[in-house]
């Protein structure tokens, strides 16, 4: 065995995101491994959906295996199909558009604010067209989209106003939490996010007839009052979420105060961190509104010439992990270009995700401060 010649707490490295599990998710996962078959199947599954649904404050809630599903299922029931306009922001995970691209309309990419890194809704009134279908609000990394101005465009031209927040656990809009605000929202339970149960996802509404939609669509297309066994109304989807990751998502859940209370210590201790550092911008908080601070996110100043590809250079020699801003989704090969979305271009290559864990130290904050502050002239 070689000795290291680095002090190992020096160097050691700083990962983006981990999930916290405690004894509550061992407990709940093991209790469902044990007893939650035959008549209990159901149980962690039933228990989620009350609890998330009635955390979140909407009517209806259906726990799937991904958020990707929720949306494939959401923008379905509603109709969404070839021939079809769906607009959202370029700046995205290309899981917000697949289901979209499943259903065989066309995504329509919009450029995004300077401040939120979202949907400019200045820009999505022109975007819309007779095809228009729906707007899918994505609330970037935490940050809230301007969804009083997005539902005044949805409203006036009839379209369908839908929220993916799978980023934005515990955010809130004026009041209300990010993803009971659209026709209906969509979460990520994916072990990166802030609430995970490994692979996950929920569907929300406040509209009991999509949610009986989707429910049908959910469970094969089997509708919760045939009493035929084996009997399918329509072909649906299987998108259901397992009992056993629903135990973890539990008790995530009962934790999910301090999960996010955490997600916003940690963007605040950034903050602090670099209150006198005029050249790096992080995640904005609006009047009347909660950040629920999933990925802290700095973008620095355009004459600091700081490139995406020397920040990660620079904190991969540091042994810290940290990721690239969204590519904008129309610079990839399988869409068309769209040269005006000039702002999504822009941002994402002068900007970095920094690490974000619920375990996270006060020292590790400081690492990774140091190595954005290493870019700045003294
Ligand atoms: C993570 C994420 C998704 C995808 O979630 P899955 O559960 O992996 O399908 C969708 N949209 C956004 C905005 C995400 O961040």
């Amino acid at each position: 065995m070689t000795l290291s010649k680095t002090p190992p707490t020096q160097n050691a490295p700083i990962p983006y995101v981990k999930p916290s599990i405690t004894e509550l998710e061992v407990t709940y996962v093991s209790d469902a491994i044990r007893t939650g078959w035959g008549p209990r199947c159901y149980d962690y599954l039933n228990r989620l959906e009350a609890g998330f649904a009635d955390w979140l404050g909407v009517k209806h809630a259906i726990a799937t295996s991904s958020c990707t599903g929720a949306l494939h299922m959401g923008l379905h029931a509603l109709g969404v199909g070839p021939g079809d306009e769906v607009i959202l922001a370029d700046t995205n995970w290309i899981a917000s558009v697949a289901a979209v691209v499943h259903l065989g309309a066309t995504p329509v990419f919009v450029d995004i604010l300077d401040d939120s890194w979202c949907l400019d809704p200045q820009r999505v009134e022109p975007a819309i067209t007779s095809r228009t279908k729906a707007i899918i609000a994505v609330h970037l990394y935490g940050n809230l989209c301007e969804m009083d101005a997005l539902r005044k465009i949805a409203n006036a031209h009839d379209i369908a106003l839908i929220e993916d927040a799978a980023e934005a656990l515990g955010s809130v809009y004026k009041g209300a939490r990010a993803g009971a605000m659209g026709r209906f929202g969509a979460f990520s339970f994916h072990g990166t996010k802030t609430m995970t149960t490994g692979e996950g996802g929920m569907f929300v509404t406040n509209d009991t007839a999509l949610y009986e939609h989707v429910r049908t669509l959910s469970n094969h297309g089997r509708d919760r009052a045939q009493s035929k066994q084996f009997w399918a109304d329509k072909v649906g989807f299987k998108y259901r979420m397992s009992n056993l990751d629903a135990a973890l998502g539990c008790a995530q859940l009962e934790r999910i105060a301090d999960l996010t209370a955490r997600k916003q210590a940690i963007l605040a201790g950034y903050k602090s961190r670099l209150a006198d550092v005029s050249q790096i911008t992080l995640n904005p908080e609006t009047e009347g509104c909660v950040n629920g601070a999933w990925m802290p996110t700095a973008v620095f100043a355009p004459d600091t010439g700081v490139t995406r590809e020397a920040l990660i250079a620079e904190f991969k020699a540091r042994n810290i992990d940290a990721r690239v801003f969204f590519y904008p989704l129309s610079d990839q090969p399988m869409f068309e270009a769209v040269p005006t979305n000039t702002r999504a271009r822009d941002i994402a290559a002068r900007a970095i995700n920094l690490p974000s864990f619920h375990d996270m130290t006060n020292d590790d904050l400081d690492r990774v401060v140091d190595t954005l502050k290493s870019f700045l002239a003294p």
